[in-house]
């Protein structure tokens, strides 16, 4: 069994007052080796200071998403290289919004992680359908697609997965445990067909409307690595209760 990580995207949101949430959770996190991994993607404005709040503690910083090279003139936009400095661990790539609102395609998305990759940073790359395509029958297809096209050359130690239907994220709308399992089973063949038993133990996180009231369902099926949490994670409580359901699952 991998071990489990539980990674919060707080998206836009976040203030130098929202600080006091990082150290709950960071307090409130199991210490073994074989508890799971806990990460916040915090906007990179924060991510020095949530980095501070959290150092001697089992907590994790990421970033929520970086630009394909390492430095030069694209005003606003942030490298690997910069969020490492800053204290991530982590980055996350190809979120959908990023996709959607950014115009982020597979091609950039497999160029960000090549750059987190290179920075020492663990990308976590998203794919997911649209309500279209899973109404359609195309969702095995969409993420079959999503995965060739993202992760270019990275070897299987090197990232993490997420799979995150569109219609699922913030929406309220989770997606059955039928429909997880199928996915993520989906995702570990590819991933076993492409790198052999390595590809065993690359991480596949859930994510879409994933709270503490469906955690207990949602992340013991086969395959489910972990979450990825937007909505529940910016309350130290949402949390902490998602992860201990994980710790739960280890013991
Ligand atoms: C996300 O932002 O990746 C996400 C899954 O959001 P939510 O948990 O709010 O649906």
């Amino acid at each position: 069994m991998n071990r489990k990580l539980i990674a919060g995207n707080w998206k836009m949101n976040g203030l130098s007052a929202d600080l006091r949430t990082v150290r709950e959770i960071a307090a409130g996190l199991a210490v073994s080796a074989a508890a799971p991994e806990a990460l916040l993607c915090v906007p990179a404005t924060l991510l020095a200071q949530a980095a501070r709040q959290a150092s001697g503690t089992a907590l994790s910083l990421g970033g929520q998403t970086c630009h394909p090279e390492e430095k030069g003139a694209f005003t606003g936009d942030v490298s690997a290289l910069m969020l490492k400095e800053a204290g991530a661990g982590f980055v996350i790539a190809g979120h959908s919004e990023r996709r959607t609102g950014h115009g982020e395609t597979d091609a950039i998305v497999a160029a960000q992680a090549r750059a987190a990759v290179n920075a020492g940073l663990t990308p976590i790359i998203c794919v997911g359908e649209t309500l279209g395509e899973r109404q359609s029958g195309a969702t095995l297809k969409v993420i079959e697609v999503q995965l060739a096209g993202s992760l270019g050359a990275l070897q299987p130690a090197t990232f993490v997965l997420a799979y995150e239907p569109l219609w699922a994220i913030g929406t309220g709308k989770v997606a059955t445990p039928d429909q997880i399992a199928e996915v993520h089973a989906f995702i570990r063949q590819f991933l076993e067909q492409r790198f052999g038993k390595p590809g065993q133990s690359v991480r596949i996180l859930y994510g879409g409307s994933l709270n503490p009231a469906n955690a207990a369902e949602i992340l013991p099926i086969a395959n489910v690595d972990g979450g990825l949490i937007g909505g529940a994670s910016l309350k130290a409580g949402d949390f902490l209760a998602i992860y201990n359901t994980a710790v739960a699952l280890t013991v």
